[in-house]
């Protein structure tokens, strides 16, 4: 990859670094952050994207026509380099941004870009993705959600759980079975539900942290207008599996920038946190862990590098993609329970206790990291994608 800039290029990171400096609240560098929009946050998180937008700075790869900027991954790149130097929020509809618009740009017609694009841009609609179901997680193939035509419109009827933000979300990411006689992988259809059509109901689940970013949805006799069917009738698989390429893609720009954050935010932990009558960053064998942290983000941040280099010369993202997935996940995970190990005994003290460190964003970042592993595919099934499509080894 080529890491020198265009003087265009420079000139774009100046104009973001200049404008987060203006936009971004005045004590937000010294807040406890977490690497996840938590509920208390989505009010300010659309308020947050909708500035964004208006700054040119949402949709930059997407084209002009529907609200985007035009430019290249490269200046992609910088604004989320810069969004890491001030630990800035990214906005709120993460899913409509990394995978609804894509796709809708991908597969839609003039009318349905024309609908819907520029509004995911805006946070006037947020977005959730229907996939999974109760028998139907990592063999997605398998889903059941039926959906029939009846005239003009499909009258669905299934169930959907995990959904990430549907509890706020307008529009949904819908697979549903269309031809049930066709093997598994044919006769699914893509389609755009309205979320406050009648029949879908939103049920939150708890997690494990105590918040519910995710919900199971009920569709029951549910209308949709068969213009809100994306691509081909019967021909939802191969729409789908644009979908998880784009996400593949936005997580690929978006988990370095985590990392790195949530890495510097340990780095200033181990600063405050005592040890031995020192701070713990002078443990000899907390530094050990430390710098090998700071070398593993080096090694994903070339490693990402690589992949947009890919991207620059027109390529799509391949399945050599979820190898940054798998680093990430074992990385992440490793960090945060460092973290633990950092706090000692304060550990044990979460939110809401007067002895809680920043607030108990560190028990929460420990326990949501568990889901990294299962979310956005789990790790056993991103081994298997790099074994069989990048090693080239016999499927298991
Ligand atoms: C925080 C979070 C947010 C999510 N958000 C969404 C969302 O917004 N929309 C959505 O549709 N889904 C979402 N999901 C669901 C997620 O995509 C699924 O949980 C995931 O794909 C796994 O499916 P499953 O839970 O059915 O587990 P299963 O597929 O039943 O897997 C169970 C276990 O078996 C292993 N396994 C399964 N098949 C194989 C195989 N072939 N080889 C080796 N091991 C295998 C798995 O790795 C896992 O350990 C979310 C999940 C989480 C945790």
């Amino acid at each position: 990859m080529d890491f020198k800039l265009s003087p265009e290029q420079e000139a774009f990171r100046a104009e973001v670094r200049a404008w987060l400096s203006a936009n971004l609240p005045p004590d937000w560098a010294a807040r406890p952050t977490t690497d996840i929009p938590r509920a208390e946050m989505y009010e300010f998180g659309r308020l947050w994207q909708r500035k964004l937008y208006d700054a040119g700075l949402v949709g930059i790869t997407w084209p002009k026509e529907y609200g985007g900027r035009g430019l290249t991954w490269m200046e992609e790149l910088i604004f989320h380099q810069e969004l890491v130097l001030q630990k800035a929020p990214p906005p709120l509809n993460i899913l409509g941004i990394g995978m609804a618009g894509p796709t809708i740009i991908a597969y839609g017609t003039e009318e349905q870009k024309r609908r819907y694009v520029q509004k995911i841009l805006t946070c006037e609609e947020i977005w959730c993705q229907g996939y999974s179901e109760p028998n139907a997680g990592s063999d997605l193939a398998s889903l059941q959600t039926r959906a029939v035509r009846d005239g003009d419109h499909f009258v669905v009827n299934g169930q959907k759980v995990w959904t990430s933000l549907a509890q706020v979300a307008d529009w949904m990411m819908l697979l549903a079975r269309t031809d049930p006689g066709a093997p598994k992988h044919k006769g699914i259809t893509y389609f755009l539900l309205d979320m406050h059509a009648p029949g879908v109901t939103v049920r939150p689940l708890r997690q494990l942290t105590g918040d519910a970013e995710f919900n199971e949805v009920f569709l029951e006799n549910v209308r949709i207008p068969a213009s809100q069917v994306l691509g081909e009738l019967n021909q939802g698989w191969g729409v789908g599996i644009t979908t998880l390429m784009y996400e593949r893609l936005a997580l690929g720009f978006g988990l370095q920038a985590r990392f790195q954050i949530a890495l510097d935010a340990t780095l200033g932990l181990a600063r405050r946190m005592r040890r031995n009558g020192g701070t713990a960053a002078g443990d000899p064998v907390l530094r050990q862990k430390l710098a090998q942290m700071v070398i593993d983000n080096a090694v994903f941040k070339y490693t990402a590098a690589r992949a947009i280099t890919r991207l620059l010369k027109g390529e799509l993202p391949g399945p050599e993609a979820s190898v940054g997935k798998i680093w990430w996940c074992d990385r992440h995970q490793a960090l945060q329970e460092l973290a633990q190990e950092l706090l000692g005994p304060y550990a044990q003290v979460g939110r809401g206790s007067p002895w809680a460190v920043d607030q108990g964003v560190w028990q929460y970042s420990f326990l949501r990291s568990r889901a990294n592993s299962i979310e956005g595919g789990t790790t056993e099934i991103q081994r298997n994608i790099v074994g069989e499509r990048v090693l080239g080894l016999p499927k298991g």
